[in-house]
């Protein structure tokens, strides 16, 4: 049997690998920051929110833990979203710090940079890792797929809703980041779930490339302790939280040097020629 090979491997000085030292510093001068923005999400809510390049944004868990799911557009072009499967490729299934939210084709940039998450999961003896790209959001045609219930209370309705002030529309929901949400693969491949490693006052903090629009649901699971199918499943309304959103300006020192990432610069044209 061969071994497995990390396929994504980049040439030395690919964006793909943040500058640690510099997001490093972003994470720990906190003193010198000025809130933007301070917000809480309901439980079983959902809600969009602006952020500028060069700006912080924490997700945090303010009241014990809770799923969220994430989605991040170009705020001036929401054909340019967040790309979860390409991300998973080119860092992890599970993101941590210095990983990047890489944007969809034809544009293929950070469009986010995560500085800090105090969850800390790593790897457990399951194999499983927190803040999941392997699943994506739960959605009411999947609920009538597997028990023929009719059910609102999804992540993708609550992104629908959420992102509907900003003149988006259903389609423009994708998949998404599962911000403190532990899963892994079985032996045989199957996605699991853990509850929630998340406890009260854990964030994940992010750095801004370009200027976003994010919207989260926060999970009408809860911190999926409780089964959403199958024999023991039960209303997991006990286990609902809410999440705090906080926006933060970094000291303009800070930010010397940084540029915010232009879009691929690959010109070939996909082998057409005109003729
Ligand atoms: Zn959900």
């Amino acid at each position: 049997m061969t071994k497995p090979r990390v396929i994504y491997e980049p040439k030395p000085g690919s964006p793909l690998h943040a500058d640690r030292a510099f997001y490093a510093r972003l994470a720990s001068a906190t003193e010198g920051r000025t809130l933007v923005e301070r917000f809480v999400v309901p439980r079983r809510t959902g809600r969009a929110w602006r952020v500028r390049a060069g700006q912080l944004v924490r997700i945090v868990a303010v009241e014990g833990p809770q799923v969220a799911d994430l989605n991040v557009w170009n705020l001036a072009n929401p054909r340019e979203r967040f790309w979860a499967s390409r991300t998973r490729q080119l860092h992890q299934a599970h993101l941590g710090t210095f990983d990047r939210l890489w944007s969809c084709l034809p544009y293929l940039r950070p469009m986010l940079t995560i500085t800090a998450d105090t969850v800390q999961y790593a790897r457990d003896e399951d194999g499983a890792g927190c803040h999941d790209l392997l699943g994506t959001r739960c959605d009411p045609y999947v609920h009538k797929l597997l028990n023929g219930e009719e059910f609102d209370l999804c992540c993708h309705s609550n992104l629908v809703r959420a992102v509907a002030p900003f003149h988006l529309t259903e389609p423009d929901v994708h998949d998404v980041l599962n911000v403190f949400q532990v899963t892994g693969l079985t032996a045989e491949g199957r996605y699991f779930v853990k509850p929630s490693a998340a406890r009260t006052g854990d964030f994940l903090e992010m750095f801004a490339e370009i200027d976003v629009l994010c919207a989260i649901s926060v999970c009408p699971h809860g911190d999926l302790s409780v089964p959403v199918w199958g024999p023991n499943a039960a209303d997991a309304l006990a286990t609902c939280h809410p999440l705090g959103v906080e926006i933060w300006q970094p000291a303009p020192a800070l930010l010397a040097g940084w540029t915010s990432p232009r879009v691929s610069d690959y010109r070939g044209g996909h082998g057409l020629r005109a003729t």
